[in-house]
């Protein structure tokens, strides 16, 4: 695959991954351990009971995945109460006129309400509870409407009232404690109607049937609210997963710095887009001798050095700019929109900073330095993999004029005797 190829994959898959990462539930920042160990808790717990941290972030995700749904079980239920209109027409057909206008001025009114409702209401525990609420109301206009019928078919036709708490029950999908609420509502509701329209005697045999079917309809609810607290604390130990990977894959553990992988990747993508009006500059930094430091003071001390370097350059640069721990004790960073001579006054900079500054092991102090390689991106030259070329070649040359030094590239510098660097960077980038 050629390196222009490669590096519109990469785009896009880095434009991928960046739509991946802004529809996850997590932040980065909240993929601590803490946060890990809430979620398992929580997914152990019988009833799923949600951490308090993320319980925004659960109606957030319900919001997303359950609001086509709501309106549209919002809209089924509205147009049932619609089409009993024929059944009335069958069984009660004395009050033909009042269950049209009525079911017809209930349902308009809930389309426009429901409308209205999905344009302006965010909070999806609302939206939630349309269902139940209309339900409710609608079973009162039911109600009404059998109360003014001389219909023999009555105490038979009461019982396709249940089909209200069926309605109700299994549409709600957000919270389990509006289902107990409503059911315990329409139970009264349903008993006095029956009372109010039958006898006792006929109201008691109704409650026997109700009840069960109530009692059922509330653990599919229940069900339902548990499988979606489930499927959202999945979704976050997803998230946790994807996070932490992807920083596995982008990080140099010893240092935190991004590594070698990202830094190509990131590289890639900036220039890729660069505007050739704006100037960008790649500065690499080796440790000098510092093979010498893990001799004399230990390779732990070494990685403690490393670290050191790591954080006083993260200091030196500016948000923009990519920098990485390249290979064993040798750094990079990409500068944007700096020019040459801005990036050699940021590079002696970096190189005084380094050398100033003090480590002291058991009371014994030791300085270290570094040596610095300028390069930048010319309008006739943009691949990388040049890029880091030359500020390898200058890198070399500030090792021959005696290290702790910052040299820029210049054509015509000699190339080191024998380059592994190269090859690696051929291996990474073609
Ligand atoms: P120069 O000034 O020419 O760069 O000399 P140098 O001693 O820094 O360079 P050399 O390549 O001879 O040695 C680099 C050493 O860095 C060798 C290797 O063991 C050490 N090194 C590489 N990675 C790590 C690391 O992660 N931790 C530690 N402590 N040492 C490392
Ligand atoms: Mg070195
Ligand atoms: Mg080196």
């Amino acid at each position: 695959m050629s390196v222009k190829a490669r590096m519109g994959e990469q785009t896009r898959s880095k434009i991928l991954s960046n739509q991946e990462a802004s529809e996850k539930l997590l932040k980065t920042t909240e993929c601590d351990l803490e946060n890990r160990q809430a979620i398992e808790k929580a997914l152990q717990h019988p009833a799923a009971q949600l951490p308090p941290q993320f319980e925004t972030h659960f109606y957030q995700h319900q919001n997303l995945h359950q609001r086509r749904y709501l309106r549209q079980v919002n809209y089924i239920g509205q147009m049932t109460f619609l089409l009993y209109f024929f059944i009335d027409y069958f069984i009660i057909p004395d009050v033909t006129t009042l269950s049209a206008t009525l079911r017809l001025s209930a349902v308009v009114l809930a389309l426009i309400g429901n409308y209205f409702c999905f344009k302006l209401i965010k909070d999806i525990r609302l939206l939630d509870l349309i269902l139940p609420v209309s339900a409710t109301l609608c079973c009162g206009i039911w109600f009404y409407i059998l109360s003014q019928s001389q219909s023999p078919w009555i105490s038979t036709y009461v019982y396709a009232s249940v089909i209200f708490v069926l309605m109700a029950n299994l549409c709600i999908q957000v919270r389990f404690r509006p289902a107990v609420y409503n059911s315990l509502v329409m139970s009264v509701l349903m008993f006095l109607g029956v009372i109010s329209l039958t006898n006792l005697q006929d109201a008691l045999v109704f409650m026997v049937v109700y009840i069960p079917v109530c009692l059922l309809s509330l653990y599919i609810s229940w069900i339902n609210t548990l499988n979606a607290r489930h499927h959202f604390l999945r979704s976050l130990l997803d998230d946790w997963n994807f996070h932490t990977l992807q920083a596995l894959a982008h990080t140099d553990e010893l240092t935190q710095l991004n590594n070698r992988r990202q830094f190509v990747h990131m590289a890639e993508h900036k220039i890729h887009a660069w505007p050739k009006s704006e100037s960008v500059c790649l500065l690499m930094f080796d440790v000098d001798f510092f093979k010498q430091i893990n001799d004399t003071y230990g390779h732990d001390i070494g990685d403690r050095v490393l670290q050191n370097i790591a954080d006083i350059a993260r200091k030196e640069m500016r948000r923009k700019d990519i920098l990485a721990r390249f290979g064993g004790e040798e750094f990079i960073a990409l500068l944007s929109e700096t020019s040459l001579d801005e990036a050699l006054m940021i590079s002696e900079r970096l190189r005084q900073k380094i050398a100033q500054h003090e480590m002291c092991i058991d009371k014994k102090c030791f300085n270290f330095t570094v040596s610095i390689g300028v390069s930048s991106l010319k309008p006739q030259q943009t691949d990388l993999q040049t890029l880091i070329k030359e500020a390898d070649l200058a890198l070399y040359q500030a090792k021959q004029r005696g290290r702790n030094c910052v040299i820029s590239f210049d054509v015509g510098m000699p190339e080191p005797p024998k380059s592994t660097v190269k090859k690696e960077i051929k291996s990474w980038i073609v």
